[in-house]
């Protein structure tokens, strides 16, 4: 029987893990972009994805990746999901991460996805990788600077609690306005589509330009206003929209048989 300072104790950790997740796009905004693509993939591209996830939906699987980072077994992926740039350069002019990239791994899912021998454990596993990365490099902060971990250790207050850069873009300025992906992504549906790039350093450039700007407008320790949270939560959207159509286009291209 445990005692009940062990269970608070181990409460306190289990929920710390659960809600420290620094470096994600929140759950609504990676199942937003799962809830477009579905709506925006051809029938056979649909067929292909409910087989190799076994039915399940692009935005349940679309945080998964996530979730693992908790397991030490996954440690050697959490390089996978963003890229440090420096303001002034590009992704051809940067030295590449040698334990990888979100450009260099969703490159790689995308190839163990269209290799016909890969096993479907293994398609599977990168499925759930690429739904979510194409979500992560949408989100402006995961091209950010090194320095400052993509904005992660920008400490700055969010209606007056304490937060920071990253995990304003990441989450609470989606979650200010809404909490329930299935009605922010029916409003995106609706949206004019664009045509969208299937190479993942374009992806990676518009989401780096957006990513300056972000910076210029910040400073540190400041509090981000209802004005901020108004005015970028557009933008947001359009990220959004974009990667639910991006996800759509390279999953179409891949299962184009
Ligand atoms: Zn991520």
């Amino acid at each position: 029987m445990l005692k009940p300072k062990t269970i608070i104790l181990l409460f306190l950790i289990v929920s710390h893990a659960i809600f420290s997740n620094e470096d994600v796009w929140g759950k609504v905004g990676h199942q937003v972009i799962g809830e477009i693509a579905t709506q925006n993939l051809s029938l056979n591209a649909m067929y292909q994805v409910k087989k190799i996830l076994d039915g399940q939906s692009l935005s349940l699987v679309s945080t998964w990746a996530d979730e693992m980072r908790f397991n030490p077994e996954f440690s050697k992926y959490n390089s996978w999901h963003y890229v440090n740039m420096p303001l002034d350069k590009e992704y051809h002019e940067i030295n590449k991460n040698p334990k990888g990239d979100v450009v260099q791994a969703i490159n790689k899912c995308i190839e163990v996805l269209k290799e016909e021998n890969s096993s479907k454990e293994l398609k599977s596993f990168h499925l759930k990788y690429l739904v979510h990365l194409i979500g992560d490099i949408h989100q402006p902060l995961h091209t950010g600077r090194f320095e400052d971990r993509g904005g992660n250790d920008i400490r700055l207050n969010f209606l007056g609690n304490a937060s920071n850069l990253h995990r304003v873009w990441d989450t609470q300025i989606i979650e200010y306005f809404t909490i329930d992906y299935k009605s922010l992504a029916n409003d995106l549906i609706n949206k004019q589509k664009t045509q969208v790039s299937l190479n993942p350093i374009d992806w990676s450039y518009e989401s780096h330009q957006e990513v300056k700007k972000i910076y210029s407008q910040i400073l540190a320790k400041e509090n981000i206003s209802r004005d901020y949270i108004e005015k970028n939560f557009s933008l947001i959207k359009n990220q959004l929209h974009k990667g639910g159509l991006t996800l759509a286009a390279v999953l179409n291209d891949i299962f184009k048989k």
